[in-house]
């Protein structure tokens, strides 16, 4: 390997918004097999909206306030939801998030509950007829998140994220260029499933919770293959760092990008595509 092609290689690359941290990585790069990508921020643009609530007025004040304090993006879509519909947010006593799962949350004397099924589960809450409603939403590629107050159900809400434009195509590349493509994520097995076929990928490991991501990489990694990971989120960092290669989205959390040895400017996901092709060019003049 020349020092001069591989400088020449990565210099191609950082043009065209590929930033390689080093010319290893740009080596690596030509090896990889297969590829993990998280779903939230990385194939979907990670700006979800509130698409309907079923619940009272009062438990919709409970459950913005409550994610108020939730960096987590759903949460965001929450706060602006109630915002737009002129709701005032209260006074949180105690916030607890718990990952991969949802928040709990006391709000004078209430004890508030907002996250998925398992949530509910654990804390034996009985959720009735909300099943089916949330898999009607699943099915659509939402994200549908339970309310409880006090123990007791009170409302749904269901969120919707959109697939980037440019998702289909570069997933359709990854996979005519001979890797194997792979969804990551938190969210549930239905949700995830109706997004992956939106952009063409048909595996998915779904509902991984935040530490179990790196695991996961690890695994495919154990089946002989080489694996780039892609995300944006700090939950992604640990899989990024023990990936062979771990690709940023430039749109993502700091910690993600120090975690990775590539970052993708703006997230456009077909410079991933790219940057393999520039790999596969700069080993070919090597040869
Ligand atoms: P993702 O990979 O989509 O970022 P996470 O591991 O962060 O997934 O979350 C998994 C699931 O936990 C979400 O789909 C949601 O059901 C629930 N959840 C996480 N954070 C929150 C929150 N702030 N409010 C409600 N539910 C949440
Ligand atoms: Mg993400």
């Amino acid at each position: 390997a020349t020092p001069t092609s591989i400088m020449v290689g990565t210099g191609k690359a950082a043009e065209n918004g590929i930033l390689f941290k080093g010319g290893e990585h740009l080596e690596r790069t030509h090896a990889l097999n297969a590829i993990v990508l998280d779903k939230t921020g990385t194939i979907t643009k990670g700006k979800p909206e509130v698409t309907s609530f079923t619940g009272d007025e009062e438990t919709l004040q409970l459950l913005a306030s409550a994610e108020k304090g939730s960096e987590h993006p759903l949460a965001e879509a929450i706060v602006a939801y109630a915002t737009e519909k002129d709701i005032d947010l209260v006074e949180v006593d105690d916030f607890n998030a718990i990952p991969g799962h949802g928040i709990e949350v006391k709000i004078s004397g209430n004890n508030i509950l907002v996250g998925n099924r398992k949530l509910m589960q654990d804390h034996q809450i009985d959720v009735g007829g909300a099943e089916q409603e949330m898999i009607d939403y699943e099915v659509e590629g939402k994200t549908a998140m339970l309310i409880a107050v006090d123990g007791k159900y009170r409302g749904i809400i269901a969120v919707a994220d959109t697939i980037k434009e440019t998702a289909p195509q570069a997933i359709k590349e990854l996979q005519e260029q001979g890797l194997e493509v792979i969804m990551l994520t938190g969210d549930n097995e239905r949700t995830a499933q109706a997004i992956a076929k939106q952009v063409g990928i048909d595996q998915v490991i779904a509902q991984v919770l935040p530490e179990e991501k790196a695991d996961k990489v690890k695994e495919i990694q154990l089946q002989g293959k080489k694996v780039a990971m892609v995300g944006d989120g700090v939950n992604d960092a640990p899989a990024l760092a023990i990936a062979d290669i771990g690709i940023a989205i430039g749109t993502g959390t700091e910690v993600a990008i120090e975690a990775a040895d590539v970052t993708i400017l703006g997230g456009e996901l077909l410079l991933i595509p790219k940057a393999i092709k520039i790999s596969h060019a700069t080993i070919k003049n090597i040869r």
